[in-house]
C-alpha cells in the first residue's frame, strides 16, 4: 500500500467515526507505526508500506474509530515537557494537571541544604510525582496508588525520566489510613520518625467524578480510562474529604496541601479545607475554570 493512500483512507475512517482531529490523529498513528517523524509523511507520500505495517495501521485506525484514546494506541503522552508511557491501567495525563504541578512549583522551593519531601496520592502514571521530583531541587517524593498495575507504569516512567532514586512508589488504599500506606515506604524509614509531620507538600489529583456522572462522560473516557481513577463516590468528593482530614497529621506546620478539582468542585473543596488549613486559594486552568485548590496547614 502506498503511504499517501493509506493515510487518506485512515483519515476518512476517522472522519466517518466523528473523531475530533482526523488528519492529525491518522498522521500520529502512521508515524507511530513507521517510527518516523511527521515530516516524513509529507516528503515520502509515495513510500510503499509493507502489508504487515499496513495491517497494523488499519487495526489501530479501527480501534481509534471505536473510541480508544490515541494515547493508549501510541502508548505515550507528553506532560510538563516530558514523555510519559501510558497504558489503559492509568489515567492519561491532562494539560489541566500541569496547572496543579505549576502551582506546587510556585510554592515549594527546593533547597541544596535540605531535602524537600512530597507525597502524591493516587499517582496513576506518576506524572505529578515525577514532574515534581524533576523540577524541585533535592526533592524526594512518595507516590502512592491503590493499583499495582498503575504503579508498574509509574515506575517505568520514573526510570525513563531518570528520577527513580527520588521517587518511592507504594501500593495502598488511603481509605484504610494513610499511616498504613506510608509505613511501607523505605523513605519513611530514613526520615525522622518521632513525628508523622513529614511532608513539605501533599498533592493529589484524585478520582473526582460523581459515580452517577460517569455514564454521561465521553465514551473515550468512560469506556477506556480506568474507572478506579475516575470514581470519586456519590458526590465526587470522597477523596477530598479523606485526604483533607488525614493530611493535617502528615504535613509539617504551614506546609502545602494542593488538589486538582472537578470543574464545579472548587468551592466545596475549599470549604472542606477551612478547618485545618489557612490561605485557601484556587488557580484557574486554561479555560478559566477553578481547577486547583490549595491551602496551608494551620
Ligand atoms: N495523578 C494521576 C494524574 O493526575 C492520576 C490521577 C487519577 O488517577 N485520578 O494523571
Amino acid at each position: 500500500m502506498v503511504l499517501k493512500d493509506a493515510l487518506l483512507k485512515g483519515i476518512q475512517q476517522l472522519k466517518t467515526a466523528n473523531v475530533d482531529a482526523p488528519v492529525f490523529e491518522a498522521g500520529v498513528i502512521l508515524c507511530h507505526i513507521l517510527k518516523v517523524s511527521r515530516s516524513f509523511l509529507y516528503s515520502h507520500d509515495d513510500y510503499i508500506m509493507t502489508d504487515e505495517k499496513y495491517k497494523c495501521f488499519d487495526a489501530f485506525i479501527r480501534e481509534r474509530a471505536e473510541g480508544k484514546p490515541l494515547q493508549y494506541i501510541t502508548g505515550h503522552q507528553e506532560f510538563m515537557s516530558m514523555d510519559f508511557i501510558v497504558t489503559p491501567d492509568v489515567l492519561i495525563p491532562r494539560q489541566d494537571t500541569e496547572v496543579l504541578v505549576e502551582t506546587v512549583l510556585n510554592y515549594v522551593e527546593g533547597s541544596d541544604n535540605k531535602e524537600t519531601v512530597i507525597l502524591d496520592i493516587g499517582t496513576g502514571s506518576g506524572c505529578i510525582a515525577i514532574s515534581l521530583a524533576t523540577y524541585i531541587k533535592n526533592s524526594k517524593v512518595i507516590a502512592c496508588d491503590i493499583s499495582q498495575k498503575a504503579l508498574d507504569v509509574a515506575k517505568t516512567n520514573a526510570q525513563r525520566c531518570g528520577v527513580e532514586n527520588q521517587v518511592d512508589f507504594i501500593c495502598g488504599d488511603i481509605f484504610q489510613g494513610l499511616d498504613k500506606v506510608l509505613c511501607q515506604s523505605t523513605f519513611i524509614k530514613d526520615l525522622d520518625q518521632r513525628s508523622f509531620e513529614l511532608f513539605d507538600a501533599i498533592v493529589s489529583n484524585p478520582p473526582y467524578i460523581p459515580s452517577w456522572e460517569i455514564e454521561t462522560l465521553h465514551r473515550q473516557v468512560k469506556d477506556f480510562e480506568p474507572g478506579l481513577a475516575l470514581n470519586g463516590g456519590e458526590d465526587g468528593l470522597d477523596f477530598y474529604r479523606k485526604i483533607t482530614e488525614e493530611a493535617v497529621r502528615f504535613l509539617k506546620p504551614h506546609s502545602l496541601l494542593a488538589f486538582e478539582v472537578g470543574y464545579n468542585q472548587a468551592g466545596d473543596v475549599a470549604r472542606l479545607m477551612e478547618n485545618g488549613y489557612r490561605d485557601i486559594k484556587a488557580a484557574k486552568d486554561l479555560s478559566g475554570i477553578d481547577r486547583v485548590v490549595i491551602g496551608f496547614r494551620k
